[in-house]
């Protein structure tokens, strides 16, 4: 359903300024394609946030929480209905804790870099492996991103959380189960805030580790085209999606602007102007000569949003 003028101006009482309308989805994501979507609003606290989700569920207006957009693939059809993007909220805290451990507190919006780099610099260790990974909290939660062995998940102490119907919730770790990019929040819940526990180390070791990370992701994943990182989700720890794909023969293969990357197979890059359509058709070629040359079934790490509820 078409969201009307009298419900734009109620999404602009709560915002306290005018929603995007009509916004090229390009705009906010990675990959730098997707349609237009109706709505974009960018609450900028909790409150806002919540009377966001309140009106949506009160209007049934149908709503996508969209972070920094570097993990989705929207059509080139767009998204019909309200992108929600916290990207706004980014308070960003240290708190010494017990013994040599720090509490690092982040808002949705914070981006994962950010946090990154602020625990190193103040010799926190336990997150250098997931530097260079874009994306914000909320996003990097939702996906359980994770790199060189460390996920996010392994490192929250706490979540808190906004259910679709406006209430607030906080999850203690050992509350959530977690796995390979999937973290199990509860059913339509968003992310507000995640608390995360590091300890104290030598600021010299955790620049050695930091540059090592630095150099790894550079050297193994294409730089200069947009893209959305890895496609495919591993079969398995030793069976790797990218080695898999260059094995099937796809290594830079090209449909119209989109092109499976020379140097890292599991990425698709957006060479040249590319369609969504584009991406989706290299995916689909891709997914289905693994299922009849290999008998594998690829699963997605990018997540493919539809444009409306009865897309086929
Ligand atoms: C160059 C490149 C390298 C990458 N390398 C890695 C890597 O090494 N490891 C890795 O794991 N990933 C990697 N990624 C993928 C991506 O960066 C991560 O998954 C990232 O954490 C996604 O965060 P985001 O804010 O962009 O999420 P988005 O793409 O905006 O959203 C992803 C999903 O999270 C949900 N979401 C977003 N915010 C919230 C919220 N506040 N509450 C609830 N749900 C929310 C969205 O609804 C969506 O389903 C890479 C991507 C790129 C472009």
């Amino acid at each position: 359903m078409k969201i009307s003028e009298t419900q734009i101006q109620r999404i602009r009482s709560i915002l306290g300024e005018d929603p995007l309308t009509g916004f090229p989805l390009k705009n906010l994501t990675s990959y730098r394609v997707g349609g237009p979507a109706d709505v974009v609003a960018f609450p900028r606290n909790l409150e806002s946030l919540t009377r966001l989700l309140l009106f949506a569920m009160q209007e049934d207006v149908r709503y996508f929480i969209l972070g920094s957009g570097t993990n989705v693939l929207f059509h080139d059809d767009g998204f019909r209905g309200l992108i929600i993007s916290p990207l706004r909220m980014k308070a960003l805290s240290i708190e010494k804790g017990a013994s040599s451990t720090s509490l690092i507190k982040a808002q949705s919006g914070t981006p994962l870099s950010l946090v990154v780099s602020r625990a190193c610099r103040s010799g926190l260790t336990g997150m250098e492996s997931l530097w260079g990974i874009p994306g914000s909290i909320g996003g990097s939660v939702a996906c359980n991103a994770g790199a060189g062995g460390v996920s996010v998940g392994d490192l929250i102490t706490e979540l808190e959380l906004v259910n679709a119907d406006g209430r607030t919730t906080s999850l203690a770790k050992g509350s959530f189960s977690y796995g390979y990019r999937f973290l199990n929040l509860p059913l339509e819940s968003i992310v507000f805030q995640a608390s995360f526990e590091l300890s104290s180390a030598d600021p010299n070791e955790i620049q050695k580790k930091l540059e090592n990370f630095k150099c790894l992701r550079r050297s193994t994943q294409p730089q200069g085209f947009p893209n959305a990182g890895c496609v495919f989700k591993n079969p398995s720890p030793d069976n790797q999606a990218g080695a898999l794909i260059e094995k099937l023969g796809f290594k830079a293969t090209k449909c119209g602007g989109a092109e499976v990357s020379s140097v890292h197979a599991n990425f698709i890059v957006n060479k040249n102007k590319a369609k969504a359509q584009d991406i989706l058709n290299l995916i689909e070629t891709i997914t289905k000569a693994a299922e009849k040359r290999v008998g594998i079934s690829l699963e997605l790490e990018i997540r493919i949003i539809k444009p409306s509820e009865n897309y086929v």
